[in-house]
């Protein structure tokens, strides 16, 4: 059936590509990607399709850790790695954290995890940074005076960088507007995403980020214009943790790996507040605040 599919496809109409929009497809060439990652162990994590889409059609996968036999979450997280897809480490690491949630989820928050957020900059012959359309997936979400904020700073202070293209709009890709929606639909009291190679800590949104993770740092880089971070972050005052791996190519040894992750479910548990009043049944959406 799987060698039928192309030409079926093809008898249809549909572009090849939406042929790859299966889990198992994905986690296929996952683990053909990622060295630290294997297939089964990709499948193992159980993902879901989220309806999320890349350009090309890769599904976007996700896994929610839902509140446990009644007890109240103390907040919600939405956890992002992938954005850009040469930071193999940035997805690596979301499936090895998946792994301990899947062994030891207490209930304490309520997790919507997307492991890769940009299936097409990853998992091509060569990686890349951007999208399957050359956007920077980073630099493309809304904020006051995009069409001048961002592509101005793209034009003069990148000099037209073809890595850091935001894009012709704001959310012009279909990526960024599949996360807005997320973010719209679970309103997440803090997203917490995985960047590398710049090995620190850095943070953007109300109160203070951690000041350490692991052996990672708090150093704040700046917001750029587009940026998550400026989005969720400053605008919208929603907290956005942004764990900035040391190596895009290498993972922290298994040590670090859980280090980071300790440090930061006890920042959490610390500073986000439990929801007041309780927004109702498990998994019911709140409205976009
Ligand atoms: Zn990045």
């Amino acid at each position: 059936m799987k060698r039928l599919a192309p030409f079926v496809f093809a008898l249809l109409g549909v572009p090849a590509a939406h042929a790859a929009g299966t889990v198992e497809e994905e986690c296929r060439r996952i683990g053909e990607k990622l060295a630290s990652v294997t297939e089964d162990e990709c499948l193992e994590r159980q993902l879901g399709i989220s309806g999320g889409e890349s350009v090309s059609g890769a599904p976007i996968l996700f896994k929610e850790y839902a509140p446990i036999d009644g007890r109240r979450p103390q907040g919600r997280v939405l956890l992002v790695g992938g954005i850009h897809g040469d930071e193999y480490s940035s997805v690596t690491i979301v499936f090895k954290w998946l792994r301990t949630l899947d062994a030891h989820h207490s209930g304490l928050f309520h997790w919507r995890i997307v492991p890769l957020l940009n299936p097409d900059g990853l998992l091509r012959d060569e990686s890349q940074r951007m999208n399957a359309n050359g956007v920077d997936l980073n630099r493309n979400f809304p904020m006051p005076q995009w069409e001048t904020a961002a592509h101005e700073y793209w034009v003069n202070q990148t000099n037209r960088d073809p890595r850091r293209y935001p894009g012709e709009r704001p959310l012009s890709e279909p990526e960024t507007r599949w996360l807005v929606e997320q973010i719209d639909a679970f309103g997440p009291d803090v997203i917490v995403t995985v960047h590398a190679p710049h090995g620190v800590v850095d943070y953007d949104g109300p109160h203070d980020g951690p000041y350490k993770l692991g052996l990672l740092y708090l150093n704040l880089l700046g917001t750029y214009p587009g940026s998550l971070g400026n989005y969720a972050g400053v605008q919208r005052r929603i907290p956005v943790v942004t764990v900035e791996l040391p190596y895009a190519g290498l993972m922290p040894k298994p040590g670090e790996i859980a280090d980071i992750w300790r440090d930061l479910v006890q920042w959490l548990g610390r500073n986000i507040p439990v929801r007041q009043p309780m927004a109702g049944q498990q998994g019911q959406e709140t409205e976009p605040s």
